[in-house]
């Protein structure tokens, strides 16, 4: 059969690419550690599973309005007022399957052929490859480790052009797991609100703020708040990642234009799934809190068993769940071509995966997600020993 040439314009994610051979491996009897996935390890609230449950058996077994059932919109409404201290009507709110669907109704809603988006590199697989498929131009803005890997007027000043159309920004960020003071997005802000560009806030790493607080882009001023559109979901605040529920928020004319796509697509995301968002969204803060202080001491773990590996360099992050050393000096010493190739022998050798920094842009890095058991990232920082050692030794 003759595919489309259109389907060229696309990569398969590497993240998921890393993970599903992953699963594979381990599927095959091998003792697989993935330190690539993005997704936490328990299970989703008891609480939340028995919403969908009981939503199902009551009839909600049928198609729903196409941008999200209205109790849902409205505890996102109430949940943006409280968190995020942001205003937004139901009628500004857009509920997809996920936050990457969300994203990609987002830049065809929004991108004319040739259109600019502005990434900011390291960045998370998806979003170029949805840019290009929506016929935009992907524009790698570069950061390095001085600025922490952010984004800063300066650097964004470097790539804005008459064809710019919209900014990504994701903060706490994947895959470094840096997260944007206040002030830092005020600079960003004060810049951005001379121009018409288009703010995408991707926020899904929200409760992952381990020292002073997440804030978005949205209220730094009116014009900030007009401008973006906010992205976020259940996946890894409430361990839903399954589930498939992201949200957005913003004008009102561009979420009527991704329902009209949602209606021409999905039509509705599964209705007993967004009952069960709905659930985690009315959960106390106890579950929050309880959650963010697990992933804080796996930073913790992590951070510090990471300092055993020789060669390499790291900031430690302040939110998310991901390591992102710049292991070059150590991948050549091991006499690797490239981390690609490192990351690819030591997954046969030791069954460790992990996803490289190629991913993301960054080559000379290498990206560890801490979300499983401090025993089990001990126990892959164990195995990269013995697999550094036989390689420096060689
Ligand atoms: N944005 C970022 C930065 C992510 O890491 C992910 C992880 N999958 C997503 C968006 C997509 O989230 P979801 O699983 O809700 O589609
Ligand atoms: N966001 C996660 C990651 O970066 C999950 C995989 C994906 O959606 O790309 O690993």
């Amino acid at each position: 059969m003759q595919i489309s040439n259109r389907m060229d314009l696309l990569q398969p994610s590497p993240t998921i690419a890393i993970t599903n051979l992953g699963r594979r491996l381990k599927e095959e009897g091998n003792d697989v550690i993935s330190l690539s996935a993005g997704e936490p390890d328990f299970n989703t609230p008891k609480k939340v599973i028995e919403a969908a449950h009981e939503a199902a058996l009551n009839g909600q077994t049928k198609y729903s309005a196409t941008p999200g059932i209205l109790p849902l919109r409205e505890a996102i409404k109430d949940k943006m007022k409280r968190d995020n201290n942001l205003d937004y009507s139901v009628d500004e709110i857009f509920v997809g399957a996920g936050a990457k669907q969300v994203l990609f109704n987002i830049f065809f809603a929004i991108l004319n052929p040739g259109d600019e988006v502005i990434i900011p590199s390291p960045y998370w697989v998806s979003y170029g490859d949805q840019v290009k498929f929506a016929e935009g131009v992907p524009v790698i803005a570069e950061t390095t480790s001085e600025t922490d890997y952010k984004l800063t007027p300066e650097i964004l000043d470097q790539y804005v052009t008459d064809k710019t159309k919209a900014l990504v920004l994701n903060s706490p960020n994947n895959p470094t797991g840096a997260v944007y003071s206040k002030e830092e997005l005020q600079r960003l802000a004060d810049y951005l609100d001379e121009t018409d560009i288009i703010i995408v806030s991707d926020e899904i790493y929200e409760v992952l703020v381990y020292e002073g607080a997440h804030y978005s882009i949205a209220q730094m001023s009116e014009k900030m708040k007009q401008n973006t559109i906010v992205v976020n979901g259940v996946s890894k605040s409430y361990a839903m990642t399954g589930w498939r529920i992201g949200f957005a928020c913003g004008d009102k004319e561009l979420i009527k234009a991704m329902s009209k796509l949602q209606s021409q697509s999905v039509s509705n995301v599964t209705t007993p799934a967004q009952y069960a968002a709905l659930k985690a969204y009315e959960l106390d803060n106890s579950y929050l809190k309880e959650y963010n202080e697990t992933f804080k001491k796996r930073r913790d773990h992590a951070y510090s068993q990471l300092q055993k590996l020789p060669y390499i360099k790291c900031a430690k992050p302040n939110g998310a769940f991901y390591l992102f050393p710049d292991v070059s000096e150590l991948v050549e010493k091991c006499n690797f071509e490239s981390v690609d190739q490192f990351t690819e022998q030591l997954l046969k050798e030791q069954y460790v995966a992990l996803v490289p920094g190629s991913a993301f842009g960054i080559p000379s890095n290498l990206r560890f997600s801490y979300a499983l058991s401090e025993e089990k990232f001990s126990e892959a920082i164990e195995r990269i020993q013995t697999f550094v050692n036989k390689y420096l030794n060689k």
